[in-house]
């Protein structure tokens, strides 16, 4: 899952990034309205974290043009402690949650997982396709109920197609999904993840689509 932060200061973004490194996410950031703009408009992200008060372009500004130009990644705004009408400001531009500043990292995580989850169609924060379960909340992978260990590409790539199970996910978008924007992208590097997931895995969840990319589903299920 990749994430973009913009926040101008420079202690809480490096703390943001962080923790959302630590926690699996691979994210970009932006310290000003017009890169941040930028990033969201042309980048593909699952979710974005937006400072309202921003130098060039305020934050307002920035979600209602990504909304203008039909961008619909979750956004989550951060709001200034007292500001209640940041937060009217912020839903009307199309935001999906807030918190107010300062604010507890474990509290912005879950917001985010939580904004991901409901945007892929989830209710709960563990995934489970056939005997593999992802819980979102610790990063923890298991199939039938034992810890496997991966990398932290390995879990994004696999966390990435548990919350789009059953769709095919072409390698170009999984590239995308679990590479910062620095990332020189050659999708065969895929190829190479997804062999070693089905070995660490070890039940068939993850099919080929040949030409087209790859799909998560439970054993047994149609493959169509
Ligand atoms: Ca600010």
């Amino acid at each position: 899952m990749r994430i973009l932060i913009v926040e101008d200061d420079p202690n809480l973004l490096r703390q943001m990034q962080e923790a959302l490194v630590d926690a699996g996410y691979v994210v970009d950031v932006a310290t000003d309205g017009v890169e941040g703009h930028f990033l969201g408009d042309t980048e593909p992200y699952d979710a974005a974290i937006l400072d309202l008060g921003l130098p060039e372009l305020d934050g307002i500004s920035v979600l209602k043009q990504w909304r203008e130009s039909g961008r619909e990644m979750p956004v989550l705004i951060l709001t200034a402690r007292g500001q209640w009408g940041e937060k009217v400001g912020g839903f009307d531009a199309g935001a999906d949650d807030y918190v107010t500043k300062p604010f507890h990292m474990e509290e912005v995580l879950a917001r985010v997982r939580a904004l991901i989850r409901r945007s892929t169609g989830h209710a709960s924060s563990e995934l489970s396709c056939g005997p593999v379960t992802v819980d979102t909340s610790s990063s923890r992978v298991t199939v039938d109920g034992n810890l496997i260990k991966l990398t932290a590409q390995e879990f994004r790539l696999l966390s990435y197609m548990m919350h789009h199970q059953d769709k095919v996910c072409s390698r170009t978008e999984l590239t995308e999904h679990i590479y910062d924007q620095d990332f020189d992208l050659d999708s065969n590097t895929i190829e190479v993840f997804i062999g070693r997931l089905r070995k660490k895995l070890g039940v068939p969840i993850i099919n080929t689509k040949r030409g087209l990319g790859y799909q998560v589903t439970a054993p047994g299920e149609a493959a169509d």
